[in-house]
């Protein structure tokens, strides 16, 4: 080879390193946002039901959520550059008593049932524990499209018919016992209870026996309220976080009675979606009535 070509050996070898630098550079970088992106869709958010109700897998997911600014559960995510939209949303906390066939408007029947669980499914919504939205709403995060399922009383159709729709779509829910209830006719005993606990399902208190709470004397609101408490997490080997209250009935008193009792939150039978703004203690909810159709039931929680 002639001399004056050996010049050219210096450039090929810096080309030969910078080159080969700058492409996996690139590629980690897409490789980096492309797992954002995934990280990012909500098709990619496991609903595990079958997680502790304190597990918080399902609070980091959220919160990853919040944090790439997703504005819509079936949108378009936002580019890596995008500056996080953390919306101050509203979260439908739905209200149901009894699944099946019955006479009374405590009823919502087992085909409304899954056909509401569906829709919350096929659009995108999450599913969380009332506890997971009560430290939503004090954080004031609050993801779009994220919804609570409540039971009252708990009749033994939560088990019997609610549950296994609530399986096939990998949903919690919250089911507020009165602890005296278990094993009377028509209501789940302490094995079912148990059951759906393990399961997933947040076990909140809806008192002992049910009474209005501003007809009772100050010792019986202590026994329905701090009483229910101590039986239900005796029972459980768990703490308990969240109260209903018997019939919607409230005074002045009586969200600070259950609050001195260590409950995190309570639920009213006020119609609204709860966001930030409301008292934890007298937080609305959205009540599904026999009659509602699909459509009136999404109008209900948009
Ligand atoms: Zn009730």
């Amino acid at each position: 080879m002639k001399k004056k070509y050996l010049y050219i050996f210096p450039f090929l070898i810096i080309l030969g390193i910078v080159i080969p630098f700058t492409l996996s550079m690139a590629d980690l970088n897409d490789i980096k946002s492309t797992l954002e992106v995934f990280k990012s869709r909500p098709e990619n958010i496991v609903h595990n039901r079958k997680a502790p109700v304190n597990d918080t897998a399902a609070s980091t997911e959220l919160a990853t959520r919040i944090e790439n600014g997703v504005s819509s559960a079936v949108g378009t995510p936002s580019p890596p550059s995008a500056k996080p939209q953390v919306k101050n949303l509203s979260i439908p906390i739905l209200m149901y008593h009894e699944i099946g066939d019955g006479p009374s408007s405590l009823y919502v029947s087992e085909n409304n049932f899954r056909a509401q669980m569906h829709y919350l499914r096929s659009n995108g919504y999450t599913i969380v524990t009332m506890n997971q939205a009560r430290e939503m709403l004090v954080n004031k995060q609050i993801p779009p499209k994220v919804a609570v399922i409540t039971f009252d009383d708990g009749y033994v159709s939560i088990y019997n018919r609610a549950w296994p729709i609530l399986e096939e779509c990998a949903f919690p829910a919250t089911v507020y016992v009165c602890s005296s209830f278990p094993g009377l006719y028509n209501y789940l005993t302490w094995d079912h209870i148990k059951l759906l606990h393990s399961g997933g399902v947040e076990i909140g208190s809806h008192s002992h026996t049910h009474p209005a709470l501003t007809a009772v004397n100050p010792t019986a609101l202590t026994q329905e309220i701090s009483g229910s408490k101590q039986i239900l997490e005796q029972k459980l080997g768990t703490k308990v976080y969240s109260f209903c209250y018997p019939t919607g009935a409230y005074n002045e008193n009586t969200p600070k009675v259950i609050k001195n009792a260590g409950y995190t939150s309570a639920v009213t039978v006020k119609f609204g979606k709860a966001t930030s703004q409301n008292d934890l203690y007298l937080l609305p909810r959205i009540r599904v009535f026999k009659a509602d159709t699909i459509s009136t039931f999404a109008k209900n929680i948009q």
